[in-house]
Formats: C-alpha cells, structure tokens, sequence
C-alpha cells in the first residue's frame, strides 16, 4: 500500500497501525519529505465492498436459488455446462 502526505504529496512511510475492528484500521504515517515537511499523520483504511465475493458466498448463493426452481429445470441448468 502507497501513501503519500497530505500536505506536500511526498511519500510517505506507514510507522505502525491500530486495528479499530475487524476491517477498519488506523495506519500511522511519517511525510519522507523531512526536509521540507516531516509531517507525521493518520490515515483511516477499511472496507468498502468486494469486487468478487468469496468462493464460498457465491456457491452459497446459487444453491439457494436453484433450490427454488423445478426439478427438471435444475438438472437443464445444470447439464449445460
Ligand atoms: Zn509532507
């Protein structure tokens, strides 16, 4: 993970972080632009959304919706792969 500073744009360097809960972290940054910045700062990282859901979400998620469908029509779907 790339951070940059705030303040001047410089690089910046990640010094530690603080887990705030399962998804949400503090990280603690230090501008490495010190001789003309040397800000030190927080920035706030957490979830947002998934681009692609677990594996095991999806496989979830398709055997709930052919559980109510026809018989005949599940093995259809299924035998056209
Ligand atoms: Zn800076």
């Amino acid at each position: 993970m790339r951070v940059y500073c705030p303040h001047c744009e410089s690089k910046a360097v990640i010094t530690s972080r603080q887990k705030l809960s399962t998804s949400v972290f503090d990280i603690y940054c230090s501008c490495t632009n010190v001789k003309e910045c040397g800000a030190t700062f927080v920035y706030v990282v957490a979830y947002k959304h998934d681009l692609n859901p677990p594996r095991g979400d999806v496989a979830r998620l398709a055997a709930g919706v052919l559980k109510n469908i026809p018989k005949p029509m599940q093995i259809e779907l299924l035998e056209d792969n």
